[in-house]
């Protein structure tokens, strides 16, 4: 009996997975289940190049459909609704029954959803697929207005391509400044400058009570009264990872789907990659949910050895990018925690400088600027736990190439 693998899911971790099972000698069959109407495609564009009109939905596709075929990888779209692990078997949104014989969780994760006054008018949207972004576009007029609320890295991304495109745009953020959750003061200073130079509005300390409307979103509505005439709200506050299909199936949950450094969950059978899951990071010395491209994939390839039967750890240094007009953010590392900041280059009037985090006179993390070359540095040195001089790096005059 030929063997049978199933990946719920059909994004970046399940596109990196079915071709590392390949690669490692899986001979059975590979199933993709996606509730999504495409074959796995590259999210990020999605709030960038897609959004402002520079991709077509074919331009985003992680690998071509022949590249399935050739390798004989599978893809459904359905809704994967119950695992039955003593059976071992699937249920689909239509009925069937699919059995398995090894079983991967690439399930992602969803946006949060607003629950306010308003939130269910047309005009409200999020962003998180194809169909989010068709939904969009198909709202977008020149200089209309549109209200972002959430100042992250979709809010500002996503104001940056709105912009591009001649809208008026203002952003609400709740906390005292925009990136609160994800980064450093110095970097949320530097971004509000930017957006702000590049005419967006941005409003922090602010706090959305309704979005008014009669049948279309008109307006948006704050706490203190404030209001904002909106064409169009984009709604980015956050998501949750995918994690309730496994919870109901008895596999740990806490935070994302518990993975060991192999990606493999409590059940033998069953291993989880991206979005969803829960790792143990041995840089970092603790659990962690990330959110990003690099680790969907590199976890796919963890994953996919330990259904052969190989072992992959996975101990990648975290990374991730954010574009914005003609800025390329990289960030290596985590910086939560850190006790020191070394500014390299000027954040105050350029468009290109490096923040470096220190923690106990070790660098956890930087973030990067169109600043490639710091970005590789940092790479290696918190990776390789080495030890790097602060003054020196923060002396923009002194080579990158010389700074180790
Ligand atoms: C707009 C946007 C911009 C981003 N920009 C960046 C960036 O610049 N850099 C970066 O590193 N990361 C970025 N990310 C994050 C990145 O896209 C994610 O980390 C990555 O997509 C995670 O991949 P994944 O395969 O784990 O899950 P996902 O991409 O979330 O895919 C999971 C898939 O599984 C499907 N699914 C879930 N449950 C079921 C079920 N029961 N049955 C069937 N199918 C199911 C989902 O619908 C989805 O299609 C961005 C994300 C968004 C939305």
């Amino acid at each position: 009996m030929t063997k049978r693998c199933i990946i719920i899911g059909a994004s970046h971790a399940a596109a990196q997975l079915s071709s590392s099972l390949r690669q490692e000698g899986w001979d059975g069959e590979i199933l993709m289940i996606g509730d999504e109407p495409y074959l796995p495609y590259h999210r990020p564009p999605l709030s960038k190049t897609f959004l402002a009109g520079k991709k077509t939905a074919d331009d985003l596709a992680i690998r071509p459909a022949a590249f399935y075929e050739k390798n004989d990888i599978q893809f459904r779209q359905g809704r994967v609704t119950g695992i039955n692990r003593s059976q071992q078997t699937l249920t689909l949104s239509d009925g069937e029954t699919l059995n398995y014989d090894k079983l991967a969780l690439c399930m992602g994760s969803r946006v949060r959803k607003l629950a306010l006054p308003g939130s269910e008018l047309k005009g409200v949207h999020y962003l998180r697929d194809i169909a989010d972004v068709e939904g969009i576009k198909n709202n977008l007029e020149k200089d209309q207005h549109a209200v972002i609320i959430g100042g992250g890295y979709i809010g500002l991304e996503t104001a940056a391509a709105l912009r591009k495109l001649g809208m008026q745009v203002v952003v609400l953020e709740m906390a005292e400044r925009i990136l609160q959750r994800v980064t450093a003061p110095e970097l949320s200073e530097f971004y509000t400058r930017i957006h702000t130079e590049e005419g967006v509005e941005i409003h922090t300390g602010i706090s959305v009570s309704r979005i008014a409307g009669k049948k279309h979103t008109e307006k948006v509505i704050c706490a203190d009264g404030t209001e904002f005439p909106a064409d169009l709200v984009i709604v980015g506050v956050g998501i949750l990872p995918n994690t309730e299909l496994a919870d109901k199936a008895g596999i740990d949950v806490e935070n994302g789907i518990i993975v060991d450094e192999f990606c493999r969950t409590n059940d033998p059978n069953i291993v989880a990659a991206g979005d969803c899951t829960n790792h143990f990071n041995k840089i970092f010395n603790r659990r962690i949910r990330l959110e990003s491209v690099p680790n969907a994939s590199e976890q796919g390839k963890s994953a996919a050895a330990s259904i052969c039967d190989a072992s992959k750890e996975y101990k990648n240094l975290p990374w991730f990018w954010s574009d914005q007009y003609d800025l390329k953010l990289q960030i290596a590392g985590l910086s939560q925690g850190y006790d020191q900041v070394i500014i390299r280059g000027d954040k105050l009037t350029s468009r290109s400088f490096a923040a470096f985090y220190f923690k106990d006179k070790k660098l956890i993390s930087a973030d990067c600027v169109n600043r490639p070359q710091e970005f590789m540095l940092s790479k290696k040195i918190i990776a390789g736990n080495l030890d790097i001089n602060p003054d020196r790096l923060a002396d923009d005059s002194i080579a990158v190439k010389a700074l180790l």
